[in-house]
């Protein structure tokens, strides 16, 4: 079936049982498979030959989960990772090493900066990191000639900024490297990053994919349109032999649309082991059964909860994509029209200091270093997941001091905002 809804992606997709087999995707909790020759698995070592030999290179739950995160954003090939942190490190590892640079987004999640600001630096790439409001020029201005990838948030975590994706797209693509999407806050439900020209997406399954809190999980995403061999100079890991697999030409063997992700589970996989374990991709895959549900109804507080914070007296600021006059609303309007997510942020009046208060007046949601669940939860950034930040790295990242991320589950509204009413009102 062609043109067939996200909607019944989300609950079919992936995994089509034949006669007499189980309807519910079965776990295959096997690190090994069994083969009749040592030629026969010879074949899959070489790439020659495709099937499941090691859990850590691929695991057949595992990729009937990611064949359907694939179907969602309308990818060419997907693999799932460990976390989302293991997703944003392979993205942009599996095409770019010491010696490079790239181009990202500066407000992007806490945990992604400090990989690529701090640890990735360490590894010899550099990153040097633009205003998703900049202009053209200094977008332009940013390019090296050894950049090899350009990064961004769809909706960023936790500045809640929307970035012009197409508009990076095309600066990305003028400088022969690709455009690399974390669409987690969004979802290919609300979003999907490749009809804008993005190239790669990532997630962190972690959040509303699972949607439960139940599983640690990442997954990428190739589009499959990225021209890797029109700027083979650029890409040498993808468009010359690979010694470690008897010479063998990702782009070549593979084609543009499994290049990408072939290199990334032959390579990265095997040496990295950043793999998902078929049980949280199966509880993964339940999230996933009821996304499209969940993220409307997640939407629906989100703009609820957005509203009433904005009328209140105690309430400093609020930042939400589709509130009316939010400085994301025009662009959440063109790539976000049917919601963007559940997270809002808000200042109180009085700092860090009521910020804290209100928090802990709060009897529905709970303090957690968590978002986008089924479950309210609040967060206070500055003192927690962006803490090691200097002043100026958080003004940068879109993070004041007494900004509250309140990320709204799929409770009643009306006792959302009675919570937070009460809450306000101790302070
Ligand atoms: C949480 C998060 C990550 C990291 O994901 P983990 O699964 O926690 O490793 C990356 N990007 C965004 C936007 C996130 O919210």
């Amino acid at each position: 079936m062609s043109n067939i809804s996200k909607d019944t992606i989300c609950v079919q997709g992936g995994y089509t049982p034949g006669n007499g087999e189980p309807r519910q995707l079965p776990i295959v909790q096997s690190t090994t498979f069994k083969y009749a020759t040592g030629d026969a698995m010879g074949a899959l070592f070489d790439l020659k030959a495709s099937g499941y030999f090691y859990s850590r290179l691929q695991n057949p739950t595992c990729d009937t989960v990611a064949a359907k995160i694939c179907e969602l954003e309308g990818g060419s090939a997907a693999m799932l990772t460990s976390s989302g942190q293991a997703a944003s490190f392979y993205s942009i590892f599996n095409i770019a090493s010491c010696g490079d640079h790239i181009v990202s987004s500066s407000t992007i999640y806490g945990g992604t900066y400090n990989l690529f600001a701090v640890t990735m630096k360490r590894m010899g790439i550099e990153f040097t990191f633009v205003s998703p409001d900049c202009t053209d020029e200094e977008l332009n201005a940013a390019f090296r000639p050894n950049t090899k990838a350009v990064f961004g948030e769809t909706i960023a975590n936790p500045a809640l900024v929307v970035l012009d994706i197409e508009r990076f797209a095309r600066a990305a693509h003028d400088h022969g490297v690709p455009l690399i999407i974390d669409n987690t806050f969004a979802t290919p439900v609300n979003c999907r990053p490749f009809e804008w020209g993005a190239d790669i997406v990532t997630h962190s399954t972690t959040k509303y994919m699972d949607g439960h809190g139940a599983a640690v999980g990442g997954c990428i995403v190739d589009s499959g349109r990225f021209d890797w061999a029109a700027h083979a100079e650029k890409f040498p890991g993808l468009c010359t032999p690979d010694d470690s697999y008897h010479g063998v030409t990702y782009v070549k063997e593979f084609g543009l649309g499994g290049a990408y992700i072939t290199k990334a589970t032959a390579q990265l996989m095997r040496d990295f082991g950043s793999v998902q374990s078929p049980q949280s991709a199966f509880l993964l895959n339940l999230g996933l059964e009821s996304l499209h549900v969940r993220m409307a109804r997640h939407c629906e507080n989100g703009m609820a909860v957005a509203r009433f914070l904005q009328g209140h007296e105690k309430v400093t600021w609020v930042t939400y994509p589709g509130l009316e006059g939010d400085k994301s609303y025009a662009l959440a309007q063109k790539y976000l029209p049917n919601g963007s997510c559940g997270v809002v942020s808000f200042g109180v009046r009085g700092g860090r200091e009521a910020a804290a208060k209100v928090m802990e007046g709060l009897k529905i949601a709970a303090i957690e270093t968590h978002v986008a669940d089924a479950r309210s939860c609040c967060l206070h950034p500055a003192t927690t997941t962006h803490r090691q930040m200097s002043d100026e790295e958080l003004l940068a990242a879109g993070v004041s001091a007494d900004l509250i991320r309140f990320s709204c589950g799929l409770e009643s509204k009306d006792d959302l905002i009675a919570d937070l009413a009460q809450a306000l009102d101790r302070v």
